[in-house]
């Protein structure tokens, strides 16, 4: 999975990542599921232990474009754990009393605490995104936000967070079919957003924008992967792999029990 991973002293070109890329699984989708099996059964275990340790927290960050799979990817995910094990946070477009603070605000009340896992469907990155691309601040503004979300982030690490941030790269053309299925499928209308198609003719200044944020902001500590997204099961697979190969390097623990359990008789 190292070949998604943006490294932090490097300059990427989306252009050098291909959506379609499967090549990690060779014999193709039913392997891929097979695999995708046995992570949901690991990740489950690695969550209790996450819990009952109470000691790590995991920050799992989605970005992408529109129907790149977010929710896909969530469902797929965290299919096998205990529901109580992840809580997922969306945001949106900031209401009022958002918009009146600072833009990591609504972001840092939401950060996982001590045993917990979150997922960030969209995230602080919005800010210098959409936010950039739309012009709905000054380039002096946006500009100066790479690094308060690199600091932002390092104090989290520091303070005991594990953060992986995963864009989900769907191709112009990919996307282009799984817009027009939301037309064409009546169970699928009401996933269709007019807007979608506004920010589709902005993907050139989507692809620059993104890459800025990988380039600046990818760390060792919280670093970026660029996930082939053009097939729901290959991207599903990468993301459990990071996740479960980086819950199982933090080598959690059991906590020791409280008393002797030796000694303990229950008539
Ligand atoms: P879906 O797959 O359901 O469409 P979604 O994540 O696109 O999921 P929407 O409700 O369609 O959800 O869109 C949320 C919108 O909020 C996105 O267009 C996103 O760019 C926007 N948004 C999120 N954060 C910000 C922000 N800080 N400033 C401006 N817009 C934001
Ligand atoms: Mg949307």
């Amino acid at each position: 999975m190292e070949k998604y991973r943006v490294k932090a002293e490097e300059k990427i070109k989306l252009k050098n990542y291909d959506p379609d890329d499967t090549s990690l699984i060779p014999d193709g989708k039913p392997a891929g599921l097979a695999k995708m099996a046995e992570l949901t059964q690991k990740l489950d275990k690695l969550q209790e232990v996450l819990f009952a340790e109470h000691k790590h927290k995991i920050l799992i960050i989605l970005q992408a474009r529109d129907a790149a799979g977010k929710d896909g990817t969530i469902r797929s995910v965290f299919s096998g754990i205990n529901p109580q094990g992840v809580h997922i946070e969306s945001f949106k477009v900031p209401s009022e009393i958002e918009s009146d603070h600072d833009y990591l605000w609504r972001i840092h009340q939401q950060v996982p605490g001590k045993g917990e896992m979150v997922v960030f469907n969209r995230s602080h990155y919005e800010d210098v995104l959409v936010v950039r691309v739309h012009n709905f601040v000054t380039k002096d503004v946006w500009k100066n936000r790479y690094d308060q979300i690199k600091n932002f982030e390092k104090m989290l690490t520091e303070e005991g967070a594990t953060i992986l941030k995963f864009y989900l790269n769907i191709s112009r053309d990919e996307q282009k079919k799984r817009l027009q299925d939301r037309i064409d499928d009546p169970a699928k209308n009401w996933k269709f957003n007019p807007g979608d198609l506004k920010e589709r003719a902005l993907w050139d200044e989507y692809s620059s924008a993104y890459e800025d944020a990988f380039n600046e902001t990818s760390t060792n500590l919280a670093p970026w992967y660029i996930i082939p997204a053009d097939h729901n099961w290959y991207r599903n697979f990468c993301v459990a792999s990071i996740l479960v190969k980086t819950l199982e390097d933090l080598d959690m623990k059991y906590p020791a029990p409280t008393a002797d359990l030796s000694k303990i008789i229950i008539d």
